[in-house]
């Protein structure tokens, strides 16, 4: 139960913070958490509880919340040149190299790179970039964009739009013009009896038929993300991309990988296209690019669309976009001291020691009688609880399942995402054996508490 002391941090936090995608009935209930300092994979409360983060903040955090490295890059940057921008051909060194650095781990041969604060910003940047470039090469109808239902592409109206999620229509989105195919998530939306590689035909047909009714060239491309993160966690059906990509080809569609939660690491590969085997036009990075120090993102341009752009803007001598922050040299020199970082064989064994054992931990939670599956890739997983195992039926929604189960966690120290009537866990690349052991542990008395409350 709460700290009703209305000078609490708890209350001052009620009095003038406007909470975002926070459930207010846990809230009134139970306080908000409020953080005050980390060390490793934990954070600390204003009381100096400690709680395991397995989300790794939100995804991003996966170096750990002390990390020295990267604040003497930060505080090197700070003493040397604090803040700049990126416009009127002006730029910092660390920007010219971030970029660089960027295009060579890319899955790229050749590219260039623009920057922006936040994952959902780059999406908007990559929309208005399609638009332009297809208004400058003569077909300014070729505006619309299709994502996938549950994909999570941001909150600004246009990425907003882009995501796949119901919520979104208390703001009178999406905007006209934004398409939302089925998810491709084959426990849930496959139809009895049919066979996973059915599934992903259907897939595919759907988005032929789709290209057909709306015609080619209305659109200007198909985003996605290789796993969906915060639509629960999905993986595509086996070959979906190889299904998708032939047809986005075969009529001059973009394909972009929305690779803000999935790039560095994440998935197992340093780009979750990699792990699914498709070759993008673009990449959509944040998150991981800072360990989640510096607020940024990028949007990195393959070649064809990079001189596309390029060209396009060179007919009207600027791409009139960009933000004040945009290449910040503190962030860009966080960013270039991250990758390094994250992509060193050392954080890189890590993750591939951990990998297996946390699919086995998921695998282990999953036959519990009221998990239906667990799903994932990687480090990013997800359990879904359901009443009934056989027939895939979930809890009733007033049951709050998944936020009791991850309420529970918070009481035991371990922080774990609902999502749906899915809990997420995202953990850092950091964790050793014991706090992956401590991990399961916790959520394994989290999950019998509640089930036993309520199965
Ligand atoms: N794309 C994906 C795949 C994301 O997961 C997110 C954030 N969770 C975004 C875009 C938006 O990023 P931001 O919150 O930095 O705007």
């Amino acid at each position: 139960m709460r700290e009703t002391n209305p000078n609490s941090w708890e209350a001052r936090a009620d009095a003038h913070s406007f909470y975002g995608f926070t459930d207010l009935p846990t809230i009134a209930d139970r306080g908000a958490t409020i953080v005050t300092s980390g060390h490793g994979p934990y954070i600390t409360d204003v009381h100096g509880r400690d709680y395991l983060d397995a989300n790794s903040g939100l995804w991003n955090m996966v170096l750990g919340f002390d990390n020295k490295e990267l604040a003497e890059a930060a505080k090197a940057q700070y003493d040397t040149l604090p803040g700049y921008h990126a416009f009127f051909g002006r730029m910092s060194d660390q920007a010219v190299m971030l970029s660089e650095k960027l295009i060579e781990v890319s899955p790229f041969s050749d590219g260039k790179v623009f920057y922006t604060n936040s994952g959902s910003e780059a999406n908007d940047t990559l929309v208005k970039m399609l638009w332009f470039l297809w208004g400058a090469e003569g077909q300014p109808q070729r505006r619309k964009i299709i994502t996938r239902k549950n994909a999570y592409h941001g909150v600004t109206a246009v990425s907003a739009s882009m995501t796949g999620k119901p919520y979104n229509s208390v703001f009178g989105l999406p905007m006209d013009g934004f398409l939302h195919l089925t998810c491709p998530h084959y426990w849930r939306e496959g139809k009895d009896g049919e066979s996973e590689a059915e599934f992903t035909a259907r897939m595919g047909q759907e988005l032929e038929d789709m290209i057909a009714r709306e015609g080619a060239d209305t659109i200007a491309a198909f985003v996605a993300e290789p796993v969906m993160g915060a639509g629960g966690v999905i993986p595509p059906s086996e070959g979906y991309f190889q299904t998708i990509q032939p047809i986005l080809q075969k009529h001059g569609i973009p394909l972009i990988s929305d690779e803000v939660i999935c790039g560095f690491g994440r998935t197992g590969s340093d780009w979750g296209c990699q792990s699914y085997g498709f070759m993008p036009d673009a990449i959509i990075s944040s998150k991981v690019l800072t360990a989640g120090l510096f607020p940024m993102g990028a949007v990195i341009l393959g070649p064809e669309l990079s001189d596309r752009l390029t060209r396009a803007s060179e007919a009207i001598e600027e791409f009139p976009h960009g933000f004040t922050a945009s290449g910040h040299p503190v962030g860009c020199a966080i960013a270039l001291k991250a990758i390094e970082m994250v992509m060193s064989d050392e954080i890189k064994g890590n993750i591939a020691r951990l990998i297996p054992q946390f699919e086995a931990g998921m695998a282990r939670l999953a036959e519990k009688k009221n998990i239906g599956e667990w799903r994932g890739r990687g480090l990013m997983g997800a359990l879904e609880a359901v009443q009934d195992k056989a027939t895939k039926t979930p809890f009733p929604g007033n049951l709050s399942v998944s936020e009791r189960i991850a309420n529970a966690c918070t009481d035991q120290g371990l922080i774990c995402r609902p999502l749906g009537q899915s809990i997420v866990l995202a953990p850092p690349f950091i964790l050793t054996d014991e706090q992956l052991a401590e991990m399961f542990d916790k959520l394994e008395a989290a999950l019998d508490k509640v089930f036993a409350e309520v199965a």
